[in-house]
């Protein structure tokens, strides 16, 4: 099935808003199986709407419509459909009751203008709104498919997950649908990963491997498409196995999660604390853990030490280490032992990290630009430093800087 997405609304082609839904709806569409081969956005005008709909029904099965099923008379999508297919327009009661239900509640008049989001193309199947007041519509028409929701995000989302995805699965019949398995990997970059698997991904072409990087992460995600998800296991496996066993040393999730929800997780099963001195990083380490529902478990607490005075007073670092002809610095190994040691047994936790570094712009203790000492101070083993020499600009080197020092606890 091949698919066009219209989105709907002058707002977009201003650049008012952002097309979200759009985004929303290709990922969703690629995971059921649906190309997706256009991207439309059109504005909220029924003749070029009309239009758009003749060009995508030329070009697609399915057209997916966002925006415009509101209740104000630029919310022209339904009618622009209805007219372009010659067809006529209905009323929804359950829709109807719902709305007149609310205004009840409310105490407010009924503005009749809100009768509108209780319509449907003649013969369409209702979509629910459980989010909001307009109902969807989705009607299969000389073998096109046309899917009409709302424009608001947490309107949009929740009726096509539900009635929108069930019904398209009803008209894609038992058709092969896209499974794949997301594999999150910290540690390596993704040059470096892709050299351990260039193999397989060269020669790859069902299951197919897709490599992703996003902030300081580097993910793969591996899919095929099968009826339903043992047949998708049984064919994913080999790949799977031959992956795992090539990448043991990186791999920390077989699912879409950060490396500091992994992180959590784990210390939150061996009941293990955590505390955090942090130089170049400013806090970003601590801002990640904190985002991970539970954290609290787990994470004590956090010093970022900018200044040698704060690295001396708050966590303890040797004066000799800082100051004075010939000490390492800031910047080295001995400062990131000294910093993590030192807030290990201040807080007594099970580990404590410390990030001492250079994000640039500019050179530090004649210390190149990404030049990071990251160390890692344990309650059962001895302290570990390692040694980074991380490219980017400032926010990109403290952000892998972040990412490897939270890796470091997964070793
Ligand atoms: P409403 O009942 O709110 O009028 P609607 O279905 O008529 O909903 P629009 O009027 O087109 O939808 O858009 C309403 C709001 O939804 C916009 O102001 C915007 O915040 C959001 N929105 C619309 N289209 C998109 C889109 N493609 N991506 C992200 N957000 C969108
Ligand atoms: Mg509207």
């Amino acid at each position: 099935m091949r698919a066009e997405i219209i989105a709907v609304g002058t707002e977009l082609l201003l650049g008012q808003i952002v097309n979200t839904n759009a985004q929303y709806l290709s990922r969703s569409l690629a995971e059921l199986g649906v190309d997706v081969y256009y991207q439309t956005v059109v504005g909220d005008n029924k003749e070029r709407l009309k239009q758009a709909i003749g060009i995508a029904r030329d070009r697609a099965d399915l057209l997916v419509f966002t925006g415009g099923l509101g209740p104000t008379l630029d919310d022209l999508t339904r009618d622009a459909l209805a007219e372009f297919l010659g067809l006529g327009i209905e009323l929804h009661e359950p829709t109807m009751a719902k709305i007149m239900e609310m205004f009840a509640n409310r105490g407010g008049a009924f503005v009749e203008s809100n009768r509108r989001q209780a319509l449907l193309v003649e013969g369409a199947t209702p979509l629910r709104n459980d989010t909001g007041l307009a109902v969807g519509n989705a009607l299969n028409v000389d073998g096109t498919c046309y899917l009409l929701l709302p424009g608001p995000p947490r309107e949009m989302k929740p009726m096509f997950d539900n009635d929108g995805t069930g019904w398209l699965k009803e008209q894609l019949g038992p058709a092969l649908m896209l499974h794949s398995v997301m594999l999150k990997f910290a540690g390596i970059g993704e040059s470096g990963l892709e050299d351990l698997l260039i193999d397989l991904i060269r020669d790859q072409q069902d299951p197919t491997i897709a490599p992703y990087a996003k902030e300081g992460e580097v993910a793969i995600r591996v899919s095929t498409k099968a009826t339903d998800s043992e047949e998708a296991s049984r064919k994913l496996e080999g790949v799977l196995t031959e992956i795992r066993g090539r990448t043991v040393a990186y791999l920390y999730a077989e699912e879409d999660i950060p490396i500091e929800a992994a992180i959590v997780r784990l210390l939150s099963e061996k009941q293990q604390t955590l505390t955090l001195a942090e130089s170049c990083t400013g806090g970003m380490v601590s801002e990640l853990i904190t985002t991970i529902p539970g954290s609290a478990v787990v994470f004590l607490g956090g010093i970022v030490t900018y200044s040698n005075q704060m690295k001396m007073q708050q966590v303890g670092v040797p004066a000799e280490l800082l100051e004075g002809d010939g000490a390492p610095g800031a910047i080295s190994s001995e400062t990131a032992a000294a910093m993590a040691e030192g807030m290990r047994l201040a807080a007594d936790s099970d580990f404590a990290l410390s990030i001492t570094g250079n994000a640039g712009p500019a050179a530090a203790e004649d210390k190149p630009v990404g030049l990071v000492y990251v160390g890692l101070a344990e309650r059962e083993r001895e302290t570990r430093v390692e040694k980074l020499q991380l490219s980017g600009d400032r926010e990109g080197i403290r952000l892998r800087a972040t990412k490897r020092a939270l890796y470091m606890l997964w070793l």
